[in-house]
């Protein structure tokens, strides 16, 4: 039986958009998309970096992208009258389209192999395959996701079910990460609520770290690292914010971020396709509810990156869906910049305990 609940479309460039209804009876035909868009050019290729072995995407027509526009310019609302925007109905739930801007995306076929930079074999280079695309949660220019009903966030769970299923099928993809980057101070270039998710054409070295750490972990003690993270974080008590029947939040015990905030799901599920109803159910209540306390811990909306890691190709089994959410905010009014130490060396320093976040965390949470 087909979904009605989801409308698929296509942009004047060709690039795909999805509709996604919180019930069968909001949706509706696609309207076509009446904009002069220029053919697609993406300029990007991956380069590698022989010293630290990490790839890295070099999307130079990006720098182009809309930058904080007025909510009349915004390319996330919908299109009415008579303006016309990214995503062409005059009103929709949740909308997943192709990045206009992106750091991967498929290359054309007849596209030739560009071969290292200037010749060089050291300086390895390919295109930059795969796929960027972004999620509006919401018609609402003003809204956020902290303020979004049960309703719709099971919509969005759908989206993101749906997207990490398509996105993974898709040849030389290694990880789908779903993803929102929330206020100017993260870097945000639109205000709309809104969130990204990236199928990434290469094994993040985040992941690849965090692979050998499970199966470093896996050969010490036989033990499932996410697992035993869970139960000693449970036991110890000190960092649980909220624990449910099907997930538990918790600040983790050696947080890098002045405000960092985790919440896994009890059993091993690789990705988000693999939820239960019951997950799903609990999600769509538990995550919006934690959104909201980040919002009260300084009383003042939370900039923050909201992370979904998943499992990556081959480590459905082994690697946990979970969300990493943090924030640059060290107290109010007061940012953390990413200085010498984080960003030439990559050692972290944090002023804050992550057991004082928690009790905060619980004070707030309602
Ligand atoms: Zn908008």
């Amino acid at each position: 039986m087909s979904d009605t609940s989801r409308v698929a479309a296509t942009l004047a460039d060709g690039r795909e958009l999805i509709y996604f209804y919180d019930d069968t009876s909001r949706a509706v035909p696609p309207p076509p998309d009446l904009r002069p868009l220029p053919p697609r050019s993406d300029l990007i290729e991956l380069r590698r970096d022989p010293l630290r072995g990490e790839w890295v995407s070099i999307t130079a027509q990006r720098n182009d992208r809309t930058f904080l526009p007025d909510a009349a310019e915004c390319p996330l609302c919908p299109s009415r009258d008579g303006r016309l925007s990214e995503i062409p109905a005059s009103d929709y739930d949740v909308v997943a389209f192709e990045n206009r801007f992106p750091s991967f995306a498929v290359p054309p076929a007849d596209e030739p192999d560009p071969g290292p930079v200037d010749g060089q074999e050291l300086f390895a280079r390919r295109p930059g395959a795969g796929r960027c695309e972004v999620l509006a949660f919401s018609s609402d220019h003003d809204g956020s996701f902290a303020g979004l009903p049960a309703r719709r966030v099971k919509t969005i769970i759908k989206a993101w079910v749906d997207r990490t299923a398509a996105l993974s099928a898709l040849p030389g993809v290694q990880q789908v990460y779903c993803f929102e980057n929330r206020g100017a101070e993260i870097g945000v270039t639109l205000h709309h609520p809104h969130g990204q998710i990236y199928a990434y054409p290469l094994l993040p070295p985040r992941t690849a770290q965090v692979l050998d750490a499970t199966r470093e972990h896996k050969e010490r003690t036989g033990g499932d690292l996410f697992a035993d993270i869970l139960k000693a974080e449970t036991t110890a008590g000190t960092r649980v914010v909220l624990t449910g029947e099907h997930w538990t939040a918790f600040v983790p015990a050696a947080a890098r971020w002045p405000f960092e905030l985790h919440l896994f799901p009890h059993r091993q599920v690789g990705a988000f396709p693999e939820l239960t109803d019951a997950e799903r159910d609990e999600l769509a209540e538990v995550y919006p509810r934690l959104l909201r306390a980040c919002d009260d811990y300084y009383g003042t909306p939370l900039p923050y990156v909201a992370g979904w890691h998943q499992a990556p190709r081959g480590a459905e089994d082994s690697y946990r869906l979970h969300l990493e959410l943090f924030s640059v905010q060290r107290a109010k009014g007061k940012l953390k910049f990413l200085a010498g130490s984080e960003s030439g060396m990559a050692v972290w320093i944090n002023d804050v305990l992550p057991e004082t976040v928690a009790e905060r965390l619980r004070e707030v949470l309602k």
